[in-house]
């Protein structure tokens, strides 16, 4: 299941501590086919920068479904994460941001929130421009529309280090993490509150 990796995720399992510990092993319904199909093993890793980590794996018998995700395994209090980014430093920094965490660029008022088929996912701040700009790139796909012209300038000129922005993880159940200097960590408040509301809708339909 390698390839389906994040290379940030690979890297880190390469420098593992200790052999990974089978935690868990269960048979549950696949969100992409809808049959009880889909087996999931979940391992408890000790890596370099996060420490312990549950990583969760599966493969669906019934459509070749692949399912991963990834959480630190001390939780801790629900906590809005907010990192300062100026350029290609902070682009850097490594990151887990778990199935349940919501995501917002603040000055651009990008959101990412987590629905019932989210997972989590180790990355780089940058990754994180990247998995905006596909999404942007797949809703203007054939459209010559100034806002997606301007928002995808925005984007490569973010990923490239040159803009300034604000990168907030609503982390609802204390298990995502950042690595690096121009990271805060305050307690949940409206801002996030209002992306676990629109969560909820997610859930709800
Ligand atoms: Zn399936």
């Amino acid at each position: 299941m390698a390839e389906d990796r994040d290379s940030e995720l690979e890297d880190l399992l390469s420098k593992a501590k200790r052999e990974p510990v089978l935690l868990a092993e269960e048979t549950v319904v696949c969100p992409a086919c809808g049959k009880p199909t889909l087996k999931v093993r979940e391992y408890l890793y000790e890596v370099p920068y996060f420490g312990k980590i549950v990583l969760g794996e599966g493969r669906c018998s019934n459509c070749g479904y692949r399912y991963s995700d990834v959480r630190v395994a001390e939780v801790s209090e629900p906590k809005k994460i907010i990192v300062r980014v100026n350029g290609e430093k902070e682009l850097r920094y490594l990151l887990i941001k778990s199935a349940t965490a919501a995501l917002l660029i603040k000055e651009k008022g990008y959101e990412m929130v987590p629905g019932p088929a989210s997972t989590g996912f180790i990355t780089t701040v940058e990754g994180i421009l990247h998995r905006f700009l596909d999404v942007l790139e797949a809703l203007c796909a054939g459209r010559d529309d100034p806002t997606c012209r301007d928002n995808k300038a925005w984007l490569e000129r973010a990923i490239e280090g040159l803009e300034s922005f604000t990168l907030i993880i609503c982390d609802f159940e204390g298990t995502s993490k950042v690595v690096g200097d121009n990271v805060e960590e305050k307690p949940i408040d409206e801002e996030c509150e209002r992306l676990y509301e629109k969560s909820l809708e997610y859930l709800r339909r």
